[in-house]
């Protein structure tokens, strides 16, 4: 794999049961690409992201994250299944926000961003505030530091989310569908934090059905249907210019 790509999947197939969601997944993610992900629901873009962080296993084919074959380790030339903990320390590396923001209602602002480097990662307590206020402040949330999830809107949730998922920082971030679930004067707050994130360099890989934030701020767009990539390429020429029907045909379809 070559040293710019993050994320490469190579034929990477999923079944559930008998049905198999992924059929041959090929994808390339650049070091400080936004990469975007639209489809139809059910196609298997979650499936894909969580995948790629080790919360579900593949089926089939090669993932390669950074130098390592996600589910795998390799000793003396062998390949044997990944350990849990090999599996959990890798997915350390990962950032990954969820459609629910999924914060721990019993934490703080302050709390829910740092509980990963105090739990986890063992930092101090002063270290690890020091860090989680510098990230509040980053998605200008600071002033709500004290105020647990239940205080605060959707859209200061999912900003907290955000700090989160970057305190460890990691190589990349998965974002998966992060303002299908606000109100729609929320997802601009949301969205601006995540258009600062790439603007700063960060590997995002993003499923969303926000098009033209994905055409404004996305190196490139894949499109997935049917468990495929039917069409990858830069925003523009998949949003704009697609001669692929299935994708005119869903493009129209969200839309309306
Ligand atoms: P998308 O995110 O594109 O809407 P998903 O990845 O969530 O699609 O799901 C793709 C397909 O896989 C769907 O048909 C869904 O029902 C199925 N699926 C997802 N997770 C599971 C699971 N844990 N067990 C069985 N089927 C699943
Ligand atoms: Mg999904």
């Amino acid at each position: 794999m070559s040293s710019d790509d993050i994320i490469h999947m190579l034929g990477m197939a999923k079944s559930f049961g008998a049905v198999e969601v992924l059929t041959g997944i090929d994808m390339k993610v650049r070091r400080g690409e936004a990469a975007f992900i639209i489809g139809p629901s059910g196609s298997g873009k979650s499936t894909l992201l969580r995948c790629v962080n080790g919360l579900e296993t593949y089926s089939g084919g090669e993932l390669w994250v950074e130098d390592y074959l996600v589910g795998a380790e390799n000793s003396n030339g062998k390949w044997y299944e990944a350990r849990s903990k090999v599996t959990a320390a890798r997915r350390a590396g990962i950032g990954m926000v969820f459609q629910r923001f999924n914060l721990f209602p019993n934490m703080t602002a302050l709390e829910n961003v740092t509980a990963g480097l105090r739990l986890v990662l063992g930092q101090p307590r002063r270290q690890a505030d020091a860090r989680g206020r510098e990230l509040l402040d980053r998605v200008g949330l600071l002033h709500r530091a004290d105020a647990y999830p239940a205080q605060l809107s959707g859209g200061q949730q999912q900003r907290i989310a955000i700090a989160r998922a970057i305190a460890a920082k990691p190589s990349i971030i998965l974002f998966d569908e992060p303002t299908s679930a606000l109100d729609p004067e929320l997802v601009g707050e949301v969205l601006e934090v995540m258009r600062d994130l790439a603007r700063d360099g960060m590997t995002m890989l993003v499923v969303t059905h926000e098009i033209a934030f994905a055409e404004e701020v996305g190196d490139t767009v894949h499109f997935i249907d049917r468990g495929r990539v039917a069409e990858s390429g830069k925003p523009a020429d998949v949003i704009r210019h697609s001669s692929n029907p299935r994708t005119a045909e869903f493009l129209a379809r969200i839309r309306q």
